[in-house]
């Protein structure tokens, strides 16, 4: 695909979905792993209210690395995979604590973006997309995170033609422009769960219906159309 069909499509899906900008506040690096953790296989909408429960119930992560699964758990179960993320979160505090002599992340904005991911990688349940947003949105360094939405719809363009999110994110390093990268992402988040569905895309009420390669787009036009319901809620932009 050619570099001015993806620069118009970043700014068609700039205009319909609404960020802009990759230049936000300064967010704790460990806080932000951690709702990244949770927000895995649910909704934001539902991980940030365990994220906010494990905030409020306690007083920092040293009590947390310390607290009994069900403790956790129970805060957590909202979000779903409560027992996975509650051995994971705990374990990977341990482990953090063991490695650092302390409960912070902090000393990871020295580190170039590789040094980063052989570092988090290391953590049982933190993967390559995981660890591209603590990139992106804690250090504002221009990564591009996929997940199964930007894999998505990413394949329907024709801006990529791959099988996995981890191939989409190595072929996208050098396709989206280093300052359009954040954005971009979380535009076609919002983009992917109101318009561009996984089961049934509403390609009738499509912005980039013209520049999209997917092949059935014209069948998709006679689904749904006038039902698209936004829901703009991004957990890493509320933290
Ligand atoms: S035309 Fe359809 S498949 Fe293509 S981007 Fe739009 S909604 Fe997705």
């Amino acid at each position: 695909m050619k570099k001015g069909r993806i620069k118009e499509i970043i700014s068609r899906l700039e205009e319909y979905s609404g960020s802009r900008t990759s230049k936000r506040k300064k967010i704790n690096l460990l806080d932000l792993l951690i709702a990244t953790k949770l927000s895995q296989n649910t909704t934001d909408k539902t991980s940030y209210i365990a994220f906010k429960n494990l905030k409020n119930k306690f007083r920092n992560w040293d009590e947390v690395s310390s607290a009994s699964l069900p403790e956790i758990r129970s805060e957590i179960k909202v979000c779903g995979l409560a027992d996975k993320k509650s051995a994971d979160i705990r374990n990977m505090l341990r482990e953090m604590k063991e490695n650092y002599g302390k409960l912070s992340l902090e000393h990871l904005r020295k580190y170039d973006d590789d040094k980063v991911y052989e570092e988090l990688l290391q953590y049982k349940g933190i993967g390559t997309k995981t660890v591209s947003c603590v990139l992106a949105f804690g250090m504002d360094r221009p990564v591009f995170p996929v997940d199964t939405h930007v894999h998505r719809i990413l394949n329907r363009l024709g801006i990529v033609d791959t099988k996995a999110p981890d191939d989409t994110f190595a072929k996208t390093k050098i396709l989206i422009p280093d300052d359009k990268k954040i954005a971009f992402h979380t535009n076609l988040i919002k983009f992917g769960r109101s318009v561009c569905k996984a089961p049934k895309p509403l390609c009738s009420e499509c912005v980039i219906f013209d520049l999209c390669g997917f092949k059935d787009k014209k069948y998709y036009c006679e689904f749904n159309a006038g039902k698209v319901k936004k829901n703009d809620f991004i957990i890493l932009e509320n933290l």
